[in-house]
């Protein structure tokens, strides 16, 4: 039985003081750990302060981006050791976002995968097609293409403990969810992908979220899919209540 994760990605919102906020309501209110992992996705100024008001809690705190390299000359960006070193868990890797508009690519997400196993970091990588692939009929062919280079040389308990992301970018932000058949149909191919690349096992064990206009009035219906063992969640993640709804419907 796989846990279910559900994560929210803040993006690029939030004050300090609203973070702190977030974090204070939730914190002792969501499902204990054994039943459902909750995740903050923060911006990096607010990392410190939430893992600090997170300790001892249900609640865990991930990056929503990093570099592959550990140091150097990077000016602006922030490396897999720093995350760990602040005792951040998780790592968004390849939101749609960041390879539309920061050019990531497939190469530097699987660079950032080993990066983030290299220092103890659950990755969540992002996958996804448009909607001009989705209407020709690429979905599959893009996805599998990007999972497998994703993954790539990873070992088979990497790959078991990783988190794939499904997000077709029609649906993020845009309020037009994917349909729970059509989301379903998508991560069963993703898993079938990592058995085939992988194991069996790997593909049995690597959980696989759903992510695109997810909110609590479509969440338990996502989340009762064969193959969705989560969400990651924008818009609907950024009230405390509305994200506590989410992460009930996971436990
Ligand atoms: C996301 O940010 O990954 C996302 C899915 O956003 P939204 O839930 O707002 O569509």
């Amino acid at each position: 039985m796989r846990k279910k994760v559900i994560a929210g990605n803040w993006k690029m919102n939030k004050l300090l003081g609203e973070a702190v906020e977030f974090v204070e309501e939730t914190k002792n209110k969501v499902a204990s750990q054994d039943k459902v992992e909750s995740v903050v996705c923060a911006p990096f100024p607010y990392l410190p302060t939430l893992v600090e008001k997170t300790k001892g809690t249900e609640l865990a705190v991930a990056a929503q981006n990093m570099h592959f390299e550990e140091n150097g000359a990077f000016t602006g960006e922030v490396s897999p050791s720093m995350l760990a070193d602040i005792g951040v868990t998780y790592v968004v890797l390849g939101h749609s976002e960041r390879r539309e508009m920061f050019a990531e690519t497939d190469e530097t997400v699987n660079k950032k995968a080993h990066a983030a196993f290299a220092n103890h970091l659950i990755p969540i990588i992002c996958v996804g097609e448009t909607l001009d692939q989705r209407e020709a009929n690429e979905t599959m062919t893009i996805v599998e293409a990007q999972v497998k280079a994703a993954l790539a040389g990873l070992s088979e308990e990497q790959v078991k403990a990783s988190i794939i992301a499904y997000e077709p970018i029609w649906a993020i932000g845009t309020g037009k969810t994917a349909t729970s058949e059509q989301a379903n149909e998508v991560c069963t191919h993703i898993r079938k992908v990592v058995a085939d690349a992988v194991s069996a096992a790997a593909g049995d064990a690597v959980r696989i979220q759903y992510g695109g206009s997810v909110k609590p009035a479509n969440v338990d219906e996502l989340l009762s899919q064969s193959d969705i063992d989560g969400a990651l969640v924008g818009g609907a993640s950024l009230e405390a209540d509305s994200f506590l709804q989410l992460v009930e419907a996971g436990a």
